[in-house]
């Protein structure tokens, strides 16, 4: 699943494509992906203009010019391509082997914009979905996500507080809990544990402060260092202009198990945690 550093490079690049335009044509050809009624999108969506593209933890958040916002998630496999009118195109998120055509037989939602383009929702197992709603209710939506870790109000101390709820866990899945911090996934939780030196089997109670406050700090650089580089790709996601994230290329111990720490040497384990594959270096994660 896309986590918050893919989310935020297919933001970035269909922001700058979408921003402006207006919606002139809605089609979808699998309900069960739409959270809001169909005659909603007909409504609130199609007319309206982009006026900003935000996000919140994974979502992708569509300001409309209706007062409403078009949420998109796009789960374990949902793939967003945008082809402007002479053809040129830009997808984020899951690639599809061997299917390189939009639309395709994935293609479940198309949106038609004023330029001509056309932004393409595809979806191989239609875990991904949309949804409308009131510009009004966006808070109380999303009300339950922990903050946001690249933003200013990500503090230590909001982090511990959080953290306290989720006392008899491991640190692995209080991090993955998205009420605690958003947007991070098992890439990220294994990076950060790895640079702060915690084993993701530590229960949250037996962290010490100082331990706390370098898990806090290594979410922050990890998730920085992971948009800088557009993301990590593993099999299921490419960023909206089609290629590769390079934070693959950078990674530690995430998807290295029985390969040498780039640290000390040790072979990387891989271990099941919170019913996740979980890698870490033994020697250097206390
Ligand atoms: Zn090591």
């Amino acid at each position: 699943m896309p986590e918050l550093p893919e989310v935020e490079t297919i933001r970035r690049d269909l922001a700058r494509v979408l921003i402006g335009q207006k919606v002139v044509d809605f089609k979808a050809d699998k309900p069960r992906l739409l959270r809001s009624p169909l005659k909603l999108y007909k409504i609130k969506l199609v007319g309206a203009t982009i006026l900003s593209v935000k996000r919140r933890a994974k979502l992708l958040l569509f300001e409309l010019s209706s007062d409403y916002v078009l949420i998109i998630h796009l789960k374990m496999t949902g793939q967003l391509v945008w082809r402007s009118q002479v053809g040129k195109v830009r997808s984020g998120g899951h690639p599809i082997q061997g299917v390189d055509q939009v639309p395709n037989k994935f293609t479940y939602i198309t949106l038609k914009l004023s330029s001509g383009g056309k932004l393409f929702f595809n979806d191989v197992r239609q875990f991904g979905y949309w949804q409308l709603i009131p510009k009004r209710d966006l808070l109380r939506q999303l009300q339950h996500y922990g903050p946001e870790p690249l933003a200013r109000n990500f503090s230590l101390n909001e982090f511990s507080r959080r953290l306290g709820r989720h006392a008899n866990t491991t640190i692995k899945s209080a991090l993955l809990n998205q009420t605690v911090v958003a947007g991070l996934g098992n890439i990220y939780v294994d990076e950060t544990l790895f640079a702060a030196r915690v084993r993701p089997i530590r229960k949250v109670s037996s962290l010490k402060n100082k331990e706390t406050m370098a898990i806090h700090q290594a979410i922050i650089k990890i998730l920085k260092k992971a948009v800088a580089a557009r993301g990590t790709s593993f099999n299921t996601y490419v960023d909206a202009k089609g290629r590769s994230g390079s934070y693959w290329r950078v990674r530690y111990v995430y998807g290295r198990p029985g390969q040498k720490c780039l640290k000390c040497g040790q072979v990387i384990k891989r271990t099941i945690i919170a019913g996740r594959g979980t890698h870490y270096c033994a020697s250097c994660q206390k």
